[in-house]
């Protein structure tokens, strides 16, 4: 365990399927009033959901499992082809009720715990992701306040450039999202929650533009390794 992480260990775990090593980050917030009643939920073993890191309000990051496992966080969804995302991924919960910004604090401790993620296990930036962007229309989170963008100039995330359009759900396949379990409207709406929040409307020239720019930076995204 890197130096400045309290323990808080969750008996909610088990080992990654098939050998699996974690290739996606997947960031949520707990919507929960406390980071202490969010530990608590998630080291409870009546209620098999955990994480394996959360921070709190404050920056003080707590590590509930150890990455080398499975942690239940992702439950019912799929990203670039992966059913099984607990398996491959790793989870960070971040103390928010959702309607409020994310403080200076947590998104630096965040930062903190992303660069070493995605350098133990050589995640690409690409493959850090919402829940929302494995789960259309049934998770919300981060949600629109997180600020991607500024992950984004870190290293630790993307955010796309608006050039040459393209077919937006074809494209949005290519960039990991669960194109055909979903709505179109719902696949947009979980699109522009993340990178376009204040858009409104039928889907637009943008969108395209966006999706197609995703879809060009990463385009082994939709195999299955
Ligand atoms: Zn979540």
């Amino acid at each position: 365990m890197a130096a400045g992480i309290c323990a808080r260990p969750s008996p909610s775990f088990g080992p990654r399927r098939g050998g699996a090593t974690p290739d996606i980050l997947v960031l949520h917030y707990t919507a929960m009033a406390s980071a202490q009643a969010a530990l608590e939920r998630l080291c409870d073993p009546a209620i098999e959901v955990s994480a394996h890191y959360l921070i709190c309000e404050k920056g003080v990051v707590y590590q509930m499992v150890d990455e080398r496992e499975r942690a239940w966080h992702a439950g019912a969804g799929r990203w670039g082809g992966v059913d099984d995302v607990n398996s491959r991924s790793i989870g960070i919960e971040l103390d928010n009720r959702g309607d409020h910004p994310f403080s200076e604090p947590q998104m630096s401790a965040l930062e903190g715990l992303a660069e070493g993620i995605l350098s133990r296990w050589n995640i690409a930036p690409e493959r850090v992701i919402g829940h929302s962007d494995m789960a259309p229309g049934r998770k919300v989170d981060p949600g629109g306040r997180f600020d991607w963008q500024r992950l984004a100039r870190g290293g630790l995330s993307i955010w796309p450039k608006a050039g040459e359009a393209g077919d937006f759900y074809a494209d949005a396949a290519v960039f990991g999202y669960p194109v055909d379990a979903v709505d179109p409207e719902v696949l947009l709406k979980a699109f522009r929650l993340r990178f376009r929040p204040a858009a409104r409307g039928p889907l637009d020239a943008t969108d395209a533009t966006l999706m197609a720019d995703l879809a060009a930076r990463w385009p082994a995204m939709s195999q299955t390794r």
